[in-house]
């Protein structure tokens, strides 16, 4: 087994769509970024890339390259899973926290979770979302923080069940 841990955040504007976990929510604010802001995938990636050793999202799909903007942020999901498989790794455990004071994500939870399983080819019963508010520190006022820890099987794993 390999751990991976992700953070990632992005500040909320006006005339975006807001994006996360790959599920759009109705909102008149969206986050920020090159691509489509998506800060959840992003932490998600990273969580992924860490435990396998694999460098980070802005390494593989830097926001310097027109390549990637705009881009959803599910192709970057896909790509660091297909480097993982090359590794022989996959995930076989998520835990996710966001943190936003707004909008409050309680109800989209449950879509968000069905959306990473879809995308992680995992059970849901394997993936947590979680959403939490800062409780009024400046910390996610008119942002959005997303942390992720990844458990990821060896090969050497699968056998030993
Ligand atoms: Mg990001």
């Amino acid at each position: 087994m390999r751990i991976g841990f992700g953070f990632d955040s992005h500040r909320l504007v006006e005339g975006r769509k807001l994006i996360l976990s790959g599920v759009e929510i109705p909102y008149p604010e969206g986050l920020v970024g090159h691509s489509d802001g998506d800060v959840v995938l992003h932490a998600v990636c990273d969580a992924l890339l860490g435990a396998a050793g694999l460098g980070d999202i802005g390494e593989h799909f830097p926001d310097t390259s027109a390549a990637f903007a705009g881009a959803r942020s599910s192709l970057f999901l896909e790509r660091s899973l297909e480097m993982l498989r090359d590794a022989g790794l996959r995930p076989s455990s998520l835990d996710i926290t966001i943190i936003a004071d707004a909008p409050k994500l309680q109800q989209w939870k449950a879509a968000m979770r069905k959306n990473l399983a879809r995308m992680l080819g995992m059970e849901e019963q394997r993936i947590s979302v979680k959403a939490k508010t800062a409780e009024a520190l400046a910390l996610s006022s008119g942002a959005v923080i997303a942390q992720a820890v990844v458990l990821v099987e060896e090969p050497s794993d699968v056998g030993r069940r």
